[in-house]
């Protein structure tokens, strides 16, 4: 059996390598490293995939998110709601920028963002929604732009674990993930569900005014050459990873469809179990697995587990195991322990299991097979 590995990026670029090499020698040979053609080639081909009228491709995730805050002129002190249980660099922008960062609590049941909960948060000074695609699978969107309309908020969706996820609304209208609010970010970070091989990252918006203020930002605030209009960031992607993004773009569908293929491999092992419950689905949103993460049902000793799954040759993570309110650096006077129940319930009993494009039914089958002997 090959190894198992959380992601096993070595594996999936085996079977691309002529395609991700000849891309990378068409940029070494044209050594235009920078804002090169190859980066315009991607981003038009990603524009065409999500049928948004403007991507703009930037230098990772969190820049993403940092950006579109900044193009959306908020002030020091105005509010911006995300859910505490998630990746740091959401909270982290917000606070980086002056903004206050107003957490809330998420589904027990999909992970996402709590439409009840965002509701309780709103105040005057609320500016702009987070919600944040967790493990793959959208937040309750068509609510949470229902909620942002009455209260004229933005929304900005964090799609950086949820790339070709689509969305239906209750009118048949399907979108694709990060193209529903006012602005989406993704990260190209290579585990991701498109990645490259580095750093690197993109936003999305319709609004075509946001567009310009976005890669000005993104560019030193220059609006002509060594003119700058506005105080601006460094960020961009470059074209060996626009070139390596190019060749993924076009096996994006089909990596989806491994992982959920993988996914469905473990809930049907998994589904019946009383000690474990799988990811609960979202019946508006498709899920797209950048985790397959399980509750652990509280007799469970997840820390032994873990260990008893490496010792067998099985990697498993806890994403994310200090939710948001708890940790040092976003502790403050407005939170405490015991606010959020679910997303601290959650940090205490989810753990991710292997989940990559290239697990195969051997493999599949011993860590389900292990899992299960584990936990009985
Ligand atoms: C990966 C990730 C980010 C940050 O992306 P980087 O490219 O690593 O900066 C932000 N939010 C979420 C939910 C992520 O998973």
């Amino acid at each position: 059996m090959k190894n198992i590995q959380m992601v096993d990026l070595q594996s999936q670029y085996e079977r691309i390598k002529d395609e991700i090499n000849a891309n990378i020698q068409n940029v070494l040979d044209s050594a235009a490293f920078v804002k090169g053609g190859m980066v315009t080639t991607f981003q038009k081909h990603l524009e065409q995939y999500l049928q948004v009228t403007h991507v703009i491709p930037v230098g990772n995730g969190t820049d993403a998110l940092q950006i579109s805050l900044m193009a959306l002129g908020l002030k020091p002190g105005d509010e911006v709601i995300t859910p505490t249980f998630t990746f740091i660099a959401t909270a982290e922008v917000v606070a980086l920028l002056g903004l206050t960062p107003i957490v809330v609590d998420v589904d027990p049941d999909t992970f996402c963002m709590s439409v009840e909960s965002v509701k309780k948060a709103i105040t005057p000074k609320t500016k702009a929604i987070v919600p944040v695609h967790l493990f793959g699978q959208h937040a309750d969107m068509e609510s949470i732009l229902q909620i942002a309309k009455e209260h004229n908020l933005y929304v900005i969706e964090d799609a950086c674990q949820s790339i070709g996820a689509t969305y239906t609304f209750s009118d048949g209208t399907t979108k694709q993930s990060g193209c529903m609010g006012t602005i989406g970010c993704t990260s190209f970070f290579p585990s991701k569900n498109l990645g490259c091989y580095g750093d690197g990252g993109a936003i999305f918006t319709n609004d075509d005014v946001l567009a310009k203020e976005i890669q000005c930002i993104a560019n030193h605030g220059m609006t002509e050459r060594y003119h700058h209009d506005r105080i601006g960031v460094n960020s961009r992607l470059d074209s060996i990873q626009a070139a390596i993004l190019d060749v993924k773009l076009q096996h994006l569908n089909e990596y989806t469809k491994a992982r959920q293929a993988a996914a469905a491999f473990y809930d049907n092992a998994f589904s019946h179990n009383p000690k474990l419950t799988i990811p609960a689905r979202n019946p508006q949103s498709s899920h797209v697995f950048h985790q397959y993460t399980i509750k652990l049902h509280a007799s469970i000793d997840r820390n032994k587990l873990q260990a008893n799954l490496k010792e067998k040759g099985i990697p498993a993570m806890i994403y994310y195991p200090i939710p948001l309110h708890l940790q040092n650096a976003y502790k403050n006077d407005r939170y405490k322990s015991g606010d959020f129940p679910n997303a601290e319930m959650l940090s205490q009993c989810v753990l991710s299991l292997p989940m990559h494009t290239e697990l195969d039914k051997e493999q599949l089958t011993y860590i389900t097979q292990t899992v299960l002997e584990l936990i009985q």
